[in-house]
């Protein structure tokens, strides 16, 4: 018998094996940790016995999903709804009965896109789960997919358009294949960034910060960090949902992430 191990670090699932895997690349990265008392493997189905996943409306067309108690790195995936179909943002890793039912009634998923392998946890299930919608990854990230499908599809360039008016952004610097995604419609038509671990929104939600390692204290240079600024510069949102739970800039986005960067540089220099 064979078992997709989920790393109970990062919450990534690997190909089946009969054993666990030798070890996390995800976690032995200098960006993750091996947990303190050592590399530890759970599955999907022992994940589900003492976890749950909370739904909630974030704005009109947008529900975030978050797993508790604490599991893993702790993020929230969203599920975007669009005309032409819901996208699944980020990801997390336990999917359950009570979850694929809840987000059934939201209308399914039509894709996935995730930010960063920090996050990429269980998206083979999600996507098996809601009739093999197609997942939507930066090619610049391929080396950390630990789990391999033919549902994965790996796109290269600065943007990808996707259904519903939805844009991915590769922005280069937590990852070399970071990606963020532009909801022109979101936040009443001011439009809305879902920016994964970058921006990172802070504890202290009118800034936001850009680190190359968050657990591990390591910054990203100054030049990552004026070609992120570049790079978004084209897309007008007002608001940024980031990977935490309650890490939301409601308002003037585009002026947090501006400042936050003038501050961190002169942090850096
Ligand atoms: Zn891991
Ligand atoms: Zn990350």
């Amino acid at each position: 018998m064979t078992t997709a191990f989920i790393c109970v670090t990062c919450g990534s699932q690997f190909a089946s094996s009969a054993e666990p895997p030798p070890e996390c690349p995800i976690c032995q990265d200098s960006r993750q940790f091996v947990g303190l008392d050592g590399q530890q493997w759970t599955s999907l189905e022992e994940l589900a016995r003492q976890h749950h996943n909370m739904i909630h409306q974030e704005e009109p067309g947008l529900y975030s999903i978050h797993t508790e108690p604490h599991f893993a790195i702790g993020e929230r995936a969203f599920l975007l709804q669009t005309p032409q179909g819901n996208l699944l943002w980020d990801c997390v890793a336990l999917l359950d009965p009570a979850t694929i039912d809840a987000v059934h009634d939201l209308g399914g998923i039509a894709g996935i896109a995730i930010s960063h392998p920090h996050y990429y946890t269980t998206m083979v299930e999600w996507s098996l789960a809601f009739g093999n919608a197609p997942i939507h990854l930066h090619a610049a990230d391929l080396e950390w997919v630990m789990r391999p499908h033919s549902n994965i599809q790996h796109w290269s360039g600065n943007s990808r358009n996707l259904p519903g008016g939805l844009v991915l952004c590769h922005t280069p610097g937590h990852f070399d294949g970071f990606q963020v995604l532009h909801w022109p419609s979101g936040a009443g038509g001011k439009g809305v960034l879902l920016s994964g671990d970058q921006p990172q929104v802070c504890m202290d939600t009118r800034w936001v910060s850009f680190m190359y390692s968050y657990p591990n204290y390591v910054p990203l240079g100054a030049k990552a960090i004026e070609e992120i600024l570049n790079r978004l510069d084209p897309y007008k949102f007002d608001r940024i949902y980031g990977a935490f739970p309650k890490r939301t800039v409601f308002e003037e986005a585009k002026k947090v992430v501006k400042r936050s960067a003038e501050r961190f540089m002169k942090a850096i220099v």
